[in-house]
């Protein structure tokens, strides 16, 4: 009743307030949103713009989804964001391409009074983010070192200790470092009690960055990985952050002449070629994170912030951006291997097809 009030007077509870149980004036069915993604490098930011296009319009707003360009990507990602505030949107929705760089653009959205859900990466150092919808980062961490360790006793042909290398991605995203302290969750006291060895030496997140999570970038730190550590030794294991680089370290193992059905790389993304190398026994795991679930969840909370209901939110702990702590809505990633495609697939007849026919 409270929030009818508010809303009846048009006025906003929630700027500045504290953790999801929020209250917004709402605004017209017919609105503007503003959709800012970062890239097209992952199959899932190709995948959720044209589910906010179709998934706006059926929900009845005016979407307005917009990619940041390969070059001089941070500027344009800010313009962007600026001309959806002067173009009257009432909810941006942003997949930041450098999470750090847009408190400018969020204090012109909070001042004329523009909600912002961060999607998939959080937004930092800035109080003018009011919900953050994503799978949960740490989580896809953690399974993907117990996917790693799984796949070494699987797949090297030999007992411990096993070599592995840890790669992480991009440093100007958020998720990176998530991704990668949820593995070392798992693969840390591993390495400390002598069952993993990372031969490079290379364990610190900053080691292991990929600028841009760019492939080519991850395949050529591999190719130096691989000559100044591995002429000799057996590499049984790769700590992959998504499936992209996955691929691009799978090339470089093999231009080396390794055999990689015995090599444990890991994943995240489900990527269509990721699948279908999980499939055919290269590549050894990756993460379904469904796009479809993530972006029916962020228009499922921009209709709450139309009707001024409360936002859904079911954590009000993890995620610090530095000024404050984001409500957030976290959905559960799942773990896929070759073992469990056709299960974790069933929902989505794309990748089915590709576990039954290689099945
Ligand atoms: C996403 C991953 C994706 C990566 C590269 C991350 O922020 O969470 O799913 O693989 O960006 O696009």
């Amino acid at each position: 009743a409270a929030a009818a009030a508010l809303a009846l007077a048009g006025c906003s509870s929630d700027r500045g307030g504290s953790g999801g149980s929020t209250s917004a004036a709402g605004f017209a069915a017919d609105s503007t949103i503003g959709i800012a993604l970062p890239d097209k490098t992952s199959e899932n930011w190709v995948l959720a713009g044209g589910l906010f296009t179709d998934g706006l319009k059926k929900a009845g707003f005016k979407g307005d989804v917009q990619y940041a360009p390969a070059s001089n990507t941070v500027a344009e990602q800010q313009n962007q964001i600026s001309s959806m505030v002067t173009n009257g949107a009432k909810v941006i929705v942003i997949g930041a391409k450098d999470g750090k760089q847009l408190g400018t653009q969020l204090q012109q959205a909070a001042d004329a009074g523009v909600k912002v859900i961060a999607y998939d990466r959080l937004i930092e150092n800035t109080k003018n983010v009011d919900y953050y919808v994503a799978f949960d980062n740490f989580k896809v961490g953690q399974l993907q070192g117990q996917a790693l360790l799984d796949g070494l006793k699987k797949r090297s042909g030999h007992d411990a200790p096993w070599n592995i290398e840890l790669f992480s991605g991009s440093p100007d995203d958020a998720n990176a470092a998530v991704f990668f302290n949820g593995a070392m969750d798992v693969l840390k006291p591993k390495i400390d009690d002598g069952t993993l060895k990372v031969l490079s030496g290379q364990t610190a997140v900053a080691q292991t960055a990929t600028q841009g999570w760019e492939a080519e970038n991850a395949q050529s730190r591999m190719d130096t990985l691989l000559t100044g550590n591995y002429t000799s030794a057996t590499l049984d294991g790769v700590l992959s952050p998504n499936d992209t680089l996955a691929r691009a370290i799978i090339t470089s193992i093999t231009q080396a002449g390794k055999d990689i059905s015995k090599i444990t790389v890991t994943g995240q993304d489900s990527e269509v070629e990721s699948v279908k190398s999980i499939m055919a026994g290269q590549q050894y795991s990756t993460i379904n994170k469904d796009t479809t679930l993530l972006v029916a969840q962020t228009i499922k909370m921009i209709g709450q912030l139309q009707k001024g209901e409360k936002v859904d939110v079911n954590d009000t702990k993890q995620y610090d951006n530095g000024v404050k702590v984001v409500p957030a809505y976290l959905l559960a990633p799942v773990i896929v291997t070759k073992e469990n495609a056709a299960e974790a697939y069933k929902n989505n007849p794309n990748l089915l097809a590709i576990v039954k026919a290689a099945s």
